[in-house]
């Protein structure tokens, strides 16, 4: 399987770690507002990327961690009058439900900064007792000139970066040692969320929390690691600068970045006000869509997001969900159970779709031809099947195409109907749960039901419901 290396720009076979093994890491998003698509991209093809490795037999260790603890979650927390904590958990919870949306598998583990802060205080630590990092009034800054290999991800040069870094220099900062030398840990401010350090009482930089959280929940060398091409400069960068320094040791093998999302050709903007949340786009489309689209263009290219390539992603959809739905109807009718030698062939032949599916995929993860593979495959499901095919053809070629179609984390099979009494049953447990003030979870049974097109009404006579 061949992956593209950001660290040394070519495409390399993947050689994994462990054998059978996979442990890989993707920056998550900082949680103070709901995600936008820009942010759902990463999401939707490193998932993929999981996915992938998995159906391969891989046992893959996916962690990726919520940054709960930033100037914009702190300045969103002010701006409505309730702490920094109650911004964050109320995003982390509407991410993990555009994801559900999005079929983004949920992580092996999911870690939040503010709960490994003791990790970083260590790190910390280490990295000054090792001579990479100083502390001056109370902030730790890590020493880059003193890391000899910075800039080796991003291709940066330290003197061009020094010359670009004295311009930059914002006051409070002229007690650095160097310009290029970065944050590592920080005093608080008036009303900021804060804890004990030997420093001071702070909180930590941006970059120390994934060096930490990586180390902690996959060791301290990982296969993968991964994110959008905007962390490649300083967020990676100085990830692999703490953490090598660090530990003594490679960070990640291969380093994987997907590149922008436009928005009709403009990069998506606050001055512009075009950003979409996922949100947004779920109330038009289902959120597959927004899947099948992100996985229509290579991770590597810059996709633009407009209306008409949602219709066409929407279309290309439906076309695989209808061959499937036609495969499910014909299996209810045919009497015939076991194939022909004629379909045995047929059969053979689809091997032809798989390999070309495969090679796609491992062709650093080209999804768009992955998907082509699939309608390749459809076409010949829609041609060589009828009312005479055998159940037994027929359900061969409705499992590849949902196989294949879910590796990519497309749900291709339509929901069965709920049956009445399972219903009956779910709102039986909601009650329950109402009487034990368990409202998460009478919730999540609303929420749950409501995905399956069952709306519940609160009456006097009791709880009825009815089909949307
Ligand atoms: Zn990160």
């Amino acid at each position: 399987m061949k992956v593209y290396n950001t660290l040394t720009r070519r495409k390399e076979e993947f050689v994994p770690l462990e054998e059978g093994k996979v442990k890989m890491y993707v920056c998550g998003p900082t949680v103070y507002n709901l995600i936008h698509i820009g942010n759902a991209r990463p999401m939707i093809v490193f998932d993929t990327v999981r996915r992938y490795f998995e159906y391969k037999g891989y046992e893959v260790n996916f962690v990726s961690n919520f940054t709960d603890v930033d100037d914009k979650i702190i300045k969103k927390a002010i701006e409505e009058g309730v702490s920094a904590n109650e911004i964050s958990q109320r995003y982390i919870a509407e991410c993990k439900k555009d994801m559900e949306g999005m079929n983004v598998k949920p992580a092996t583990k999911h870690p939040l900064a503010t709960e490994e802060i003791c990790g970083m205080i260590e790190m910390i630590s280490d990295l000054i007792d090792k001579g990479y990092a100083y502390e001056k009034n109370g902030t730790v800054y890590f020493r880059t000139r003193k890391f000899e290999e910075y800039g080796k991800l991003s291709h940066k040069n330290l003197d061009d970066l020094q010359s670009g870094g004295r311009s930059l220099l914002v006051t409070g900062e002229d007690e650095k040692e160097d310009s290029l030398d970065f944050v590592l840990w920080k005093p608080k401010k008036e009303g900021e969320p804060a804890w004990e350090s030997p420093w001071c009482d702070g909180r930590p930089g941006w970059h120390i929390e994934c060096s930490v959280m990586s180390k902690k929940y996959l060791g301290e060398q990982i296969d993968i690691h991964a994110g959008g091409e905007d962390l490649v400069f300083p967020h990676h960068e100085n990830e692999i600068a703490q953490s090598e320094a660090a530990n003594g040791k490679e960070f990640a093998k291969y380093w994987l970045h997907n590149a922008f999302l436009n928005i009709d050709n403009h990069k998506m903007s606050k001055s512009l006000g075009n950003f979409r949340t996922v949100r947004e786009i779920g109330e038009k489309y289902d959120l597959q869509v927004l899947r099948f689209f992100m996985l229509s263009a290579h991770y590597r290219s810059p996709l633009n997001f407009s209306a008409a390539l949602m219709e066409s992603s929407a279309n290309g959809l439906e076309r695989i969900l209808t061959a499937v739905a036609n495969l499910k109807h014909l299996l209810g009718v045919v009497s015939e159970e076991n194939m022909t030698a004629e379909e045995r062939e047929q059969v053979k032949e689809t091997e032809n779709f798989v390999r070309a599916y495969e090679e796609a995929m491992e062709d650093d993860f080209n999804t768009a031809d992955a998907i082509a593979s699939i309608f390749d495959l459809v076409k010949f499901a829609n041609t060589t099947t009828s009312a005479q095919s055998s159940k037994e053809y027929l359900q061969t070629l409705y499992d590849l195409i949902v196989k294949l179609s879910d590796v990519l984390g497309l749900i291709v099979e339509k929901e069965e109907e709920m049956l009445a009494e399972d219903i009956e049953a779910l709102i039986e447990e909601r009650q329950a749960a109402r009487k034990e003030r368990n409202f998460q979870r009478a919730d999540e049974i609303r929420d749950e039901l409501l995905k399956k097109g069952i709306i519940l009404e609160d009456t006097r006579e009791g709880v009825k419901w009815k089909k949307a």
